[in-house]
């Protein structure tokens, strides 16, 4: 039962009118889903956009492909997502999905192991704890990528994502050129655009109206086959429920310090104008294991922790103490840990200081 007019729903309509009239605010309206296109589909292209989430774009993007009746992957950079984490909200709430595209958009290529990690790692949990999920697609800066990169995108279960066609929306490109661009797009491929340049925005009404006379719909990335396929199980969860959040908890029974214990913590700290990310690794250098840890330090004055994975952190400044999940109660001889945070700060983003394992005092 074909139809052309599958992207006229007067519902959705209303819903983007009001969510227009609620531009900045923050994650601004939960709308809802959109309109499904599979019984019309002939095919599926994948519609992505990277460099976000950017205020004062990233919300009327929204706005266009949902009165467009499209679907789009968005390529997030950690550095843009962690002050904007209603952004990310609002992305995931329209139906979009969120890939991971490095913290601020190194050439990977020139990295080392450790700096990639850092850079794919901090992203995805300044995205995860946005939307309450970890993003499986990740697609390197530029398309620069080597098997160095692979090899660590597959430690985070990331798929590498290209693309088939450039938009060169973020050269300059016309809005009339971005749409001939969509234009040249068939079954399961993809095409590069932006997050930023306004005349994608303006292309996106004859975008989605040159797919539709294709008889080609808006799909999702898929994970497993890294091509446009028919979108499935509603993509992004809501961001109801982030995970994991700070609150305070019953400090369960901790082991007396060992004899010839020892502990070492090292801090990778990720700032911004006003906040930060701190992956904290406490590695064991004792002889037998520790077990229900607590882990307390000292924040830097005027840093608060407003999030934070793999342990409990509390109270949020000051004097911390980190207690383990229950995942992790245990750190074997010789073994680490990896836990982290995320904090707003007042100009002073420094690494805590005063580290100590189950009260025992540990080097960096
Ligand atoms: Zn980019």
């Amino acid at each position: 039962m074909p139809s052309i007019r599958r992207f006229t729903r007067p519902v959705l309509a209303v819903t983007v009118a009001v969510a227009a009239a609620t531009v900045g605010s923050a994650v601004a309206i939960t709308v809802a889903a959109p309109a499904s296109q599979a019984a019309t589909c002939n095919g599926y292209v994948g519609l992505t956009f990277d460099d976000g989430p950017t205020p004062g774009n990233t919300q009327n993007l929204l706005n266009a492909l949902r009165s467009a009746g499209l679907r789009a992957t968005f390529f997030d950079e950690g550095q843009n997502a962690a002050p904007n984490p209603s952004l990310v909200q609002a992305t995931a709430s329209a139906g979009m999905w969120i890939g991971n595209h490095s913290w601020d958009h190194p050439h990977m290529t020139q990295l080392s192991t450790a700096q990639m990690n850092t850079e794919i790692g901090n992203t995805q949990q300044t995205l995860q704890q946005a939307t309450g999920a970890a993003p499986k697609l990740f697609r390197p800066p530029y398309g620069e990528t080597n098997a160095t990169l692979k090899s660590v995108e597959a430690q985070y279960g990331l798929t590498e994502i290209i693309w088939d066609v450039d938009s060169q929306d973020w050269n300059g490109a016309s809005t009339s050129a971005i749409v001939q661009a969509n234009a040249r797009l068939t079954n399961g491929q993809i095409i590069l655009m932006h997050d930023w340049p306004a005349n994608t925005v303006a292309a996106i009404p004859q975008i989605a109206s040159g797919l539709a006379s294709r008889n080609l719909c808006a799909g999702m990335i898929s994970p497993s086959t890294g091509r446009a396929v028919a979108p499935t199980g509603g993509g992004n969860p809501p961001p109801s429920s982030p995970t994991p959040t700070v609150r305070p908890t019953t400090p369960p029974p901790t082991s007396p310090p060992p004899g010839g214990s020892g502990c070492r913590v090292t801090s990778t700290v990720s700032a911004w104008n006003n906040g930060l990310t701190n992956n904290l690794t406490i590695t064991n250098t004792g002889g037998s294991a520790v077990t229900n840890w607590r882990l307390t330090f000292t924040l830097p004055s005027g840093q608060t922790i407003t999030s934070g994975w793999s342990a409990t952190y509390s109270p949020t400044s000051g004097q911390v103490t980190a207690t383990n999940a229950g995942y992790n109660s245990t750190i074997a001889p010789n073994s680490s840990t990896a836990i982290g945070y995320q904090a707003t700060h007042t100009g002073n983003a420094a690494a805590p200081t005063g580290f100590a394992l189950n009260g025992v005092s540990c080097g960096s």
